[in-house]
This record gives C-alpha cells, sequence and structure tokens, in this order.
C-alpha cells in the first residue's frame, strides 16, 4: 500500500509502498478515511525531533476497522472510529486518567504515537495497538472528523483549563487562524461567554474566523498596529486569555503585551518562539501554560460536540499522492482550515 513517510530530519516526506499490517492479538487495523496534516510535522520534518528511524506520518486519523486482533471486543469490521493520537504506556497515573498526552513513560516507549515514531495513518491502512485508543465516531464522516483529534482536541484542552478565570467580561485573543486556531474560535463560542479577537497575518483565514464566530478580526502582520488595535478592544484590562496557535517570536512577544491580571496565556504553537518569565514578565497572577495535546475523554467530548453540530473542521481533501505538495502549501500559508488526505479516495 502507499504510504507517506518520514524519512530523516532536514528531508521532505517521501510516498512509498510499504507493506499493509496485519493486526496481532488485541490490535486493530484502520481503513483510513481521513489523515490532517498537521503543521507539527513540518516541524518533525525539519528538525527531528528526536526521531531516528523512517515511520508514516500521519497523526489525525479517523477511518473505518477493517480487521480486528484475536481476542479484540468492542468494535467490529465497518465501526467508523477516530484515531487518539498520543499513544502512552496504559498503566501509569497521567494514562490512568485518560491523559496518556502526558504519559510518564514517554521517554522509554521511543515514540509519542502513530505518525510521531511510530506509523501513522497517512497510508491506506493503519494498525492501532489497542482498542482503547479509538473512539466511534456514529454518522460522522471520518475525513471531516480526523482533524478533531488535533486540531480540536489541542485547543479544547487548553480552553478547557482556562474556562475558571473567563466571565462575560472577558476578551480571549485567538492568535493563528490555521487548523487550530479555526477549531478554537469555534470551541471558544460554544463553551464561554467571552469576546473572542482572532489575529492572523492572512486578509482570507480573519474573514474565516469572523465567519466561524470571531467578534473581531485583526492582522498581525504589523505587532505594533496589532496591539494598539487589541488594546481598544480590551481596555486597560487586558486580554483574560491568550490562547497562540503559532508560537513564534512575533506571537510571543505580541501576547506577552496583552495578557492582563489574573489572565491565562495558553502557548499550543509549536514555532519556538521565547519568551523570558520572572516577576513583572507578566501582570499579576498570569499563568503560563504549554498544553499538549488533549486526553482522550476530551477527544470523546469534541466528538460529541461535532456530533452535536457545535463545531465542525472546514477541510479541503487531497489525494495520498500529493502529500508533498500539501506539506507545500502548508508551508506557504496556503491551507484554509484543515487538509485532509483521503489515501482510499475522495
Ligand atoms: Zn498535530
Ligand atoms: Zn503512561
Amino acid at each position: 500500500m502507499r504510504a507517506v513517510r518520514f524519512v530523516g530530519a532536514g528531508r521532505p516526506a517521501q510516498i512509498a509502498d510499504v507493506a499493509k499490517p496485519a493486526p496481532g492479538p488485541g490490535e486493530v487495523l484502520i481503513k483510513i478515511g481521513g489523515a490532517g496534516v498537521c503543521h507539527s510535522d513540518l516541524h518533525v520534518m525539519e528538525e527531528g525531533l528526536g526521531f531516528t528511524g523512517t515511520f508514516t506520518l500521519g497523526h489525525e486519523n479517523a477511518g473505518w476497522v477493517a480487521q480486528v486482533g484475536a481476542g479484540l471486543t468492542g468494535f467490529k469490521e465497518g465501526d467508523a472510529v477516530a484515531v487518539y493520537g498520543p499513544w502512552g504506556c496504559g498503566h501509569c497515573h497521567a494514562c490512568q486518567l485518560s491523559m496518556e498526552n502526558y504519559c510518564e513513560n514517554w521517554a522509554a516507549l521511543g515514540a509519542f504515537g502513530g505518525g510521531l515514531g511510530l506509523d501513522g495513518g497517512m497510508a491506506e491502512y493503519m494498525l492501532v495497538p489497542f482498542a482503547r485508543l479509538l473512539v466511534p465516531l456514529g454518522d460522522l464522516s471520518p475525513a471531516k472528523a480526523a482533524p478533531l483529534s488535533d486540531a480540536a482536541l489541542t485547543p479544547y484542552h487548553a480552553i478547557k483549563r482556562a474556562l475558571p478565570q473567563l466571565n462575560a467580561e472577558s476578551i480571549v485573543v485567538v492568535m493563528g487562524v490555521g487548523g487550530l486556531g479555526h477549531m478554537a474560535i469555534q470551541l471558544l463560542r460554544a463553551l464561554a461567554p467571552v469576546r473572542i479577537v482572532a489575529a492572523d497575518v492572512d486578509e482570507k483565514k480573519l474573514e474565516q474566523a469572523k465567519a466561524l464566530g470571531a467578534d473581531e478580526t485583526v492582522n498581525n502582520r504589523n505587532s505594533d498596529e496589532a496591539e494598539e488595535r487589541i488594546r481598544t478592544i480590551t481596555g486597560p484590562r487586558g486580554a483574560g486569555l491568550v490562547l497562540d496557535c503559532v508560537g513564534v517570536q512575533p506571537t510571543i512577544d505580541l501576547g506577552a503585551r496583552l495578557l492582563g491580571r489574573n489572565c491565562v496565556w495558553m502557548i499550543v504553537g509549536l514555532g519556538g518562539g521565547h519568551h523570558d518569565f520572572h516577576h513583572g514578565s507578566t501582570p499579576y497572577c498570569c499563568s503560563v501554560s504549554i498544553p499538549y495535546w488533549g486526553s482522550r475523554v476530551e477527544l470523546m467530548e469534541v466528538i460529541a460536540m461535532a456530533r452535536g453540530g457545535r463545531i465542525h473542521a472546514e477541510i479541503t481533501e487531497f489525494p495520498l499522492e500529493q502529500a508533498v505538495e500539501v506539506y507545500d502549501k502548508l508551508k506557504a500559508g496556503q491551507i484554509k482550515g484543515r487538509a485532509v488526505l483521503v489515501p482510499n479516495g475522495c
């Protein structure tokens, strides 16, 4: 079968033929309906992030159960499922809490999950080692559901942690209206009574932000002008939550200048920006966090919200063979919402 492979740091993805896996005892084979093309794959390919071997990319996956291994119960052939992305040890305290994203044994496991060290979903089929990593989709289409497992789950996990700090007077600034940001706006709209300011450097993405529920949009190509604009919206109170889905130096610097007292600063983008944190570098009682991905239970919640029509991923489908071009488009900022590879036909 065809697969999109990570072949080493500093090298673009390669499309290659690999053997179709067969599920062993307790494992599940998934026929992929959609694999989201995530910006973090670009970091994997550029910097390696510690991965040494080769593997199939794709950590945002959904599809249909194709074959179940011996002894596996609860799923049958044809069931539509999303694949929970961070694969922990399954038995440490974090994993017991369903937060495999914070597994205590990751160093020993040597991989973060399918598509991040192990074979992922940018292929016709994907092997999932445990049924606990599957969440039923019901009648949700796998191609539309795939981005929920990261592009929606990651901001959901961050927003949930900030909710106790947010009230009807709060202004939330969402930096970056890409895969994560376009879901973050919808999640905030559904979950909190806040006003949402979306910031991006691309006017088309700002239009999309507005359509998805942002109250205000600000182009932050010029940081000083953006700061002034956003300050007129927040007033002296400042932002109650800055959710940075980009994390590059300009968004980190701008975010730091927008924070209010007793606020939350969530940085989920992997852009490599730096902040010198010390007394006085942020307002009093401001919490700074770098949440990572989300829990399996939170994925169930995100899927429930999508099934109820409260959020949706705006996707563009591409055949698997176009993966390398799609990564180039993503890098150039030309993907609106989320690009999804559909290896088994659009
Ligand atoms: Zn991702
Ligand atoms: Zn664990």
